[in-house]
């Protein structure tokens, strides 16, 4: 840890910590600072068990109590968009990171000071590089090498959800997939075998495809299967001998990765697939009785989340797990990014009100 990293006070309110988190700037990659601020901060409390991975930092009470809750919160952000330091103006916070989601931060890290004798252990973890390619996310990293320390009962990622709940996750495949002819000179095409004009069946067949609509715990997860980016030609003078199309399949929380990835295979059968990404969906696992208890506390509208989050990380773990932030989705990564500071103060007390009720107790 270096001697300057900057100081972080945790008797501020949510919304006071929020500035202070983003006035850190950490921007994928550069979490470093705002890491070793926050674990000091973490330290200085003096009861937490604390963890050093990379620029991810993890703490935890070990009381002995029945269950554990773990909430998660990457520290790190997209580019600053000339939106640094943070403001608040009338009833929001403005910067970088405040939506997505250091708002969220704010929260556990207030949990964190405030809530020395929870009714369950809790994990806070905060980690490095979700922003970027899935190989370097923080969360991750600390799944391979400190395993355990994920382990819980329930697991809350505060990413923005505008204060409501997002159920499980959808899972995400990526796949190109290949058509491969002749080359020849174009005024001689007869010698050649145009690739470009193979795809167009595959295209069709993507574009008559019916996506299926799973209903899991009442909740529908659509599902998508479609052409993102196409990739041929070789000069206005030449057959092309190959052609790509790159495809993604967003898919229910009931289908598991190696489900996906047959179905696939199976939709281009006869051609060259190479599938170059496939992360698990989550199951909502709204019948487990914390995750229950949880949603009662809340007590707000509960939807299917369509797109991929780090749940799907505890899920892979079997740990129920869902997405409940104060940040708001619509306005992370934009320039005027900002968040409501009502929904951090909101968040705050709801789950210190959650974790300070006893188990089986939801109001
Ligand atoms: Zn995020």
């Amino acid at each position: 840890m270096t001697e300057r990293a900057p100081k972080l006070d945790l008797r501020q309110d949510a919304v006071s910590l929020t500035a202070s988190l983003v006035d850190i700037e950490s921007v994928s990659g550069n979490e470093g600072p705002l890491a070793d601020a926050i674990e000091a901060a973490l330290r200085e409390l003096g009861y937490l068990e604390v963890l050093r991975c990379g620029d991810a930092v993890l703490a935890r009470t070990e009381t002995g109590k029945d269950r554990r809750v773990v909430l998660a919160g990457h520290i790190d952000t997209v580019p600053v968009a000339d939106n640094l330091p943070s403001e608040v103006r009338g009833e929001r916070i403005y910067g970088c990171g405040t939506s997505d989601m250091k708002s969220g931060d704010a929260v556990m890290l207030r949990l964190a000071a405030t809530l020395r004798d929870a009714a369950y252990d809790v994990t806070y973890i905060f980690y490095d590089n979700e922003e970027v390619a899935a190989d370097k996310n923080g969360l991750g990293r600390v799944a391979r090498e400190y395993r355990h320390w994920l382990y819980g009962d329930l697991a809350v990622v505060l990413e923005p959800t505008d204060g409501i709940l997002e159920a499980g996750c959808q899972g995400t495949l990526r796949a190109r997939v290949r058509t491969s002819g002749q080359r020849a000179h174009s005024a001689r095409s007869w010698l050649g075998d145009n690739a470009i004009h193979k795809m167009g069946s595959l295209l069709t067949r993507l574009q008559d495809y019916q996506p299926e609509t799973h209903v899991i715990d009442g909740l529908e997860y659509r599902e998508g299967l479609n052409a993102v980016r196409i990739d041929g030609g070789v000069a206005g003078n030449v057959i092309p001998d190959e052609c790509t199309v790159h495809v993604n399949f967003r898919y229910a929380p009931d289908r598991s990765a190696a489900d996906a990835e047959e179905l696939v295979r199976g939709f281009f059968e006869g051609h060259d697939v190479e599938i170059t990404d496939n992360s698990p969906a989550a199951l909502p696992a709204l019948g487990d009785p914390l995750m229950q208890d949880f949603v009662a506390h809340v007590d707000r509208p509960i939807v299917a989340k369509y797109g991929w989050t780090d749940v799907s990380r505890f899920s892979a773990f079997k740990i129920p797990a869902i997405n409940y932030g104060p940040g708001e989705p619509n306005l992370a990564h934009k320039p005027e990014e900002s968040a409501r500071t009502t929904l951090i103060e909101e968040a705050e007390r709801t789950l210190a009100a959650f974790l300070t009720t006893p188990y089986g107790d939801a109001g």
